[in-house]
C-alpha cells in the first residue's frame, strides 16, 4: 500500500480520493525541493514525509540538499534569528559567503523540472537560475516573519521576489510582496517512525535506557539545543514546579547540520543542570526518531517553551500521541494549541510551572487536553492535509497565481 492510501484508515476514502482527483493535473509533473540540510530540525522531517507522498499523488520528485561549509552556515544561523527578530549582525563580508556559497549551488537546479520550490533563507538565491529553465518557483518560508529585522529582510526580498510565489505557514507572517503569497501550515507524518504507535514495553525500556524512572510523572521537551527552544527557561520552569510536585525533567534533542551553535547550547544547558539526577539532558543522534516517540509517548506532560517558532513539529508530535501541551505563545505554537481545550499556552516561565503542575496534579484534565489534542491533529495537521494544500499551490503556481484550481474527473 502507497504512503497515501495508508491514510484512508485514519481519515477515510473520501478524503484521499479527493486528494487524488485534485493531484491528477499533477501527474508526470517534475518537481524540486531544495533545503540545506537532510538530517535534524522541521524542514528535513518534513520532506521525508511529503516527498513519497508527493510521488504516491503521481508526481516525479526530488529532494536536493545545497551544500554549504560553516562560515556559511554560521551567516545563514545569523540570517535565520534577524529573521526571526533577534538581533544579528550581518555584516558586508557575511554577505559575500553567502553569495559564493549561492553561487556554487546554482548547478543543483534541475532544468527540465516544472516546479522547483526552495525551502528557507539559505538555498533562497537559487532563484536567480530560473532563467535557465521552464520552472514555476515557489519559496516555502517555515520562518516566523512577522517581527523580521528590516535590513536583513531587505537583502533577501530581491531574490525572493523572483519566485512565482512565497508560501508561508501563517497570514501572519505574510509581507509586502509583489508575487503571490500562499499560507499552508505544516503537517507530522502519523506512521513514521516518529509517531507510529509503540508497544508500551518498548516506551519503557526506552525509558530506562535514560536512567528515566517510568513510574514517576515526566516532563519532557524535545528540541534542537537552540536559545529559541528556551531550554534554560524549561530548567527554571521545573524546578520551580518541582517544588509543589514531583517530577523529572527530559531535555532531548540534537544538532542539524545547517545550525552551527548547539553545541554551545548544550554544553550552557548542562552547566545549568549541575549535578541534578533528575533532570535528563540526552543529546541524541539525527536519526533517533524511534526513541523520540518513545520518550514522547512516556511523557506525563510536553513542553515546548519556544521564544519564537514558525510552526513546532514536536507540538504537533506530541498531540497526536495524545499529550497535554505547554507551549510558548508564540509564532505557529499559537495556531497548533487552542489555550485551554488542546493544551496551555504561557508567556514566562512561571507561567510553565504553574500549568505543568495544574497538568500534573490533575490526570482527568490531562486526558481530556490530550484527546482533544488528537483529534484536533487528525482534522488539520496530518500530512495528507498539508499535501493538499501544496497541490492546490502547485496548480495556483502554474495558473500565474491566480489561484486557479479545477478538479478533473
Ligand atoms: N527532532 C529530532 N531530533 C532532535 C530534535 C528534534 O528528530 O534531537 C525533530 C522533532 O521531533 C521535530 C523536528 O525535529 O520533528 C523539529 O521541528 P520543529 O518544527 O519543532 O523545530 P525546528 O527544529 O524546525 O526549529
Amino acid at each position: 500500500m502507497g504512503p497515501l492510501d495508508r491514510y484512508r484508515s485514519v481519515l477515510g476514502d473520501e478524503e484521499i480520493e479527493t486528494i487524488r482527483q485534485l493531484a491528477r493535473p499533477l501527474a508526470g509533473a517534475v518537481v524540486q525541493h531544495v533545503n540545506s540540510t537532510a538530517k535534524g530540525g522541521g524542514v528535513a522531517e518534513i520532506l521525508g514525509g511529503l516527498v513519497p507522498l508527493m510521488r504516491d499523488a503521481g508526481m516525479e520528485v526530488d529532494w536536493d540538499v545545497m551544500e554549504g561549509d560553516a562560515r556559511f552556515f554560521a551567516v545563514t544561523k545569523a540570517i535565520h534569528n534577524a529573521l526571526h527578530g533577534v538581533p544579528a549582525e550581518v555584516t558586508g563580508e557575511m554577505v559575500q559567503v553567502f553569495e559564493e556559497v549561492t553561487a556554487k549551488n546554482l548547478g543543483l537546479v534541475r532544468r527540465d523540472a516544472d516546479f522547483v520550490t526552495i525551502h528557507d533563507p539559505q538555498p533562497v538565491g537559487l532563484v536567480r537560475a530560473r532563467d535557465r529553465g521552464r520552472a514555476r518557483w515557489l519559496w516555502r518560508c517555515h520562518i516566523d516573519l512577522s517581527d523580521a529585522d528590516p535590513r536583513v529582510w531587505a537583502l533577501l526580498r530581491d531574490d525572493v521576489e523572483r519566485f512565482d510565489a512565497a508560501v508561508f505557514h501563517l497570514a501572519d507572517y505574510a509581507q509586502a510582496l509583489s508575487i503571490p503569497q500562499f499560507m499552508i501550515m505544516p503537517a507530522i507524518d502519523a506512521f513514521s517512525e516518529k509517531n507510529v504507535e509503540l508497544p508500551p514495553e518498548e516506551v519503557r525500556s526506552v525509558l530506562e535506557r535514560f536512567g528515566i524512572d517510568p513510574r514517576r510523572p515526566v516532563v519532557l521537551q524535545v528540541s534542537r539545543f537552540d536559545r529559541l527552544k528556551d531550554p534554560l527557561g524549561v530548567v527554571r520552569a521545573y524546578q520551580l514546579a518541582r517544588t509543589w510536585h514531583d517530577c523529572q525533567l527530559v531535555l532531548a534533542g540534537g544538532g542539524a547540520s545547517d545550525d552551527p551553535e548547539g553545541e554551545r547550547v548544550l554544553q550552557e544547558v548542562v552547566e545549568a543542570v549541575g549535578g541534578d539526577p533528575d533532570i535528563h539532558v540526552l543529546s541524541l543522534p539525527p536519526e533517533s526518531h524511534r526513541t523520540i516517540n518513545a520518550l514522547q509517548r512516556g511523557a506525563t506532560v510536553i513542553v515546548q517553551k519556544s521564544l519564537r517558532e514558525g510552526f513546532g513539529l514536536v507540538v504537533t508530535e506530541a498531540m497526536w500521541k495524545g499529550k497535554p501541551v505547554v507551549g510558548g505563545a508564540v509564532g505557529g505554537i499559537r495556531r497548533q494549541i487552542i489555550h485551554g481545550t488542546t493544551g496551555f499556552l504561557v508567556h514566562s516561565v512561571e507561567g510553565t510551572a504553574f500549568r505543568i503542575r495544574q497538568i500534573l496534579t490533575n490526570p482527568g484534565l490531562a486526558h481530556r487536553l490530550g484527546e482533544s489534542a488528537q483529534q484536533y491533529v487528525r482534522g488539520s495537521f496530518l500530512l495528507p492535509a498539508y499535501l493538499k494544500q501544496w497541490i492546490l499551490a502547485l496548480l495556483a503556481a502554474r495558473h500565474g497565481g491566480r489561484g486557479v484550481s479545477y478538479l478533473e474527473r
